[in-house]
């Protein structure tokens, strides 16, 4: 029997504002959608939480056996500056700035975020596709919408009459916003404006002589507004009906209410079965954003180089301190929080080396392995509870250090027990990485420290043939020794 059909799931679906039974729509296959960033800029600890929060749910649901196909995008057009379609593009803006192509700063940013998301131990998509690879598909979908009457097209824009859907469907169902309190809550169209109500939002945009980003439509060259990608790459890949979208919160208005929109105004369904939203990683009680410059980059919190951290830390220690909150609670980030997240990290990861030394025998311990394993697979089954699993996996951990020598007091078939679902849950689900498992980049480090200690010892006794020797040799490699008052250094060419 596949682990799917003895862990039924329930997850808290944003829609209804619940918890439900998971009931996917073609087991054991799964459509697992969600947002990506915007590549304008690195990305920061905040968009990584919920990124990681995501990749549990797709190590969770993979472990459990389900063939996950998990698409998450890319945006690389079309968010403007401000969620009420103005202002310039991000990734168009930067570009200007910088003096670059825009595909230039897509390319940066992107690879930079893949380095990250490795950093952290976090799987890559199924399939990663971009807003500017599907503008034709954006096209097509916003003809089907201005067909079924529900956007109209004003001076080579289109946007979406939010008014007239909402007279057929239900606008706000996802915020639980009215759309009363929504227009009373908007400013008044200048008479600029060229949408029919505050409300609507633009489909596609047309292009201003100086926008860079620009496109061939049926109504002129522009570009696509940046909530119908989603819709429309989600469908593309999982179908019209998919199981599960993901992101921030923050998202759910006005993005995700966007999308839900667009895909019954296009095609009449209710896409999503469900909808998932991780809560935000806070830093001094405030939502971490790049807006408000109240960040954290991955690269500052690993090196340590930041007035905000005593030092820098692991990557997988960083990970852990965020699986030790639930994905839909919001999570202060402090050096203090990772101090103590990295004391329980290397606590387990000592307790995961202590036990590969145990043997069965001695006395039992009265630990019921089968039911804590039941409790592991439990806590993740509601919700994807990773604190709830911490805390039994601790459990656990108390019992391996109150071994006694190398008697576990297990027998042999429980000690296996206990070691597959550890090491189950700490490395597949959690997906936390030894501490050996260091970057290359770190290992070369250290190795070349020992090579200059060696070379340091041989120049003491004198021994200029070894110590020339290591030189020469790390020459023929590229890598260079300078000697200096504060000792040796070394430089790759
Ligand atoms: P963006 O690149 O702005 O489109 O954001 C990418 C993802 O990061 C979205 O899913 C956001 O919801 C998420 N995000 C942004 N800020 C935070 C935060 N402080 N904590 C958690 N997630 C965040
Ligand atoms: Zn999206």
């Amino acid at each position: 029997m596949p682990l799917y059909e003895e862990n039924p799931i329930e997850l808290y679906n944003s829609l209804t504002r619940q918890k439900e039974k998971f009931e996917p729509l073609n087991p054991p296959h799964l459509g697992l959608y969600v947002c990506g960033p915007t590549v304008y800029s690195d990305v920061h600890l905040g968009n990584c939480r919920t990124f990681i929060s995501f990749d549990l749910v797709y190590r969770y649901l993979t472990h459990l056996g389900y063939k996950v196909r998990y698409v998450r995008n890319i945006t690389d057009a079309g968010h403007l500056e401000n969620d009420a379609d103005e202002g310039e593009d991000k990734i168009a803006q930067k570009a200007r700035l910088e003096q670059l192509e825009p595909m230039e700063i897509v390319q940066r940013y992107t690879l930079g975020f893949h380095e990250v998301m490795s950093k952290f131990n976090a799987h890559p998509p199924s399939i990663e596709p971009t807003a500017t690879g599907h503008i034709v598909e954006q096209i097509d979908t916003i003809q089907k919408i201005l067909d079924n009457g529900l956007a109209y097209e004003v001076n080579g824009s289109v946007y979406f009459d939010v008014e007239k859907y909402n007279k057929e469907y239900d606008y706000g169902q996802l915020s639980g916003r009215k759309i009363d309190e929504l227009i009373s809550g908007t400013r008044e169209l200048d008479g600029q404006s060229e949408k029919r109500s505050p409300l609507d939002f633009a489909l596609w945009k047309k292009a201003s002589p100086s926008h860079i980003m620009r496109w061939n439509s049926p109504w002129g060259e522009g570009f696509p507004g940046w909530h119908l990608e989603c819709s429309v790459m989600s469908t593309k890949y999982l179908g019209e009906q998919f199981d599960i979208h993901g992101g921030g919160m923050d998202l759910k208005f006005p993005h995700h209410e966007c999308e839900i929109a667009q895909n019954k105004a296009a095609n009449g369904k209710d896409t999503v079965r469900y909808w998932l939203h991780g809560n935000m990683l806070t830093l001094n009680g405030a939502r971490m954003s790049k807006s408000t410059g109240n960040t954290l980059l991955p690269a500052e919190l690993f090196s340590g180089n930041t007035d905000k951290l005593e030092k820098g830390f692991y990557p997988s220690v960083v990970r852990f301190f965020m699986m030790q909150a639930h994905y839909r609670s919001q999570l202060d980030f402090s050096n203090e929080a990772l101090m103590a997240a990295e004391k329980g990290y290397n606590r387990l990861m000592e307790a995961l080396v202590k036990l590969e030394k145990l043997e069965a025998g001695g006395n039992p311990t009265g630990f019921d392995i089968e039911q804590w394993r039941r409790d592991c697979y439990a806590a993740m089954n509601d919700d994807f509870n990773s604190p709830i699993l911490i805390s039994h996996l601790f459990e656990a951990v108390k019992v391996i250090n109150g071994a006694e020598e190398a008697a576990s007091g297990f027998t042999e078939k429980e000690l296996q027990l206990l070691k597959s679902t550890l090491h189950d849950f700490v490395f597949d689900v959690l997906g936390l990485l030894p501490p050996d498992s260091d970057s290359s980049n770190d290992k070369l480090d250290r190795v070349m420290h020992l090579l200059i200690d060696i070379r340091a010892k041989a120049r003491a006794d004198k021994n200029w043939a070894l110590s020339d020797q290591i030189r020469d040799e790390l020459t023929k490699l590229g890598i260079q020794l300078k000697d200096g008052k504060e000792g040796t250094r070394y430089s790759i060419h």
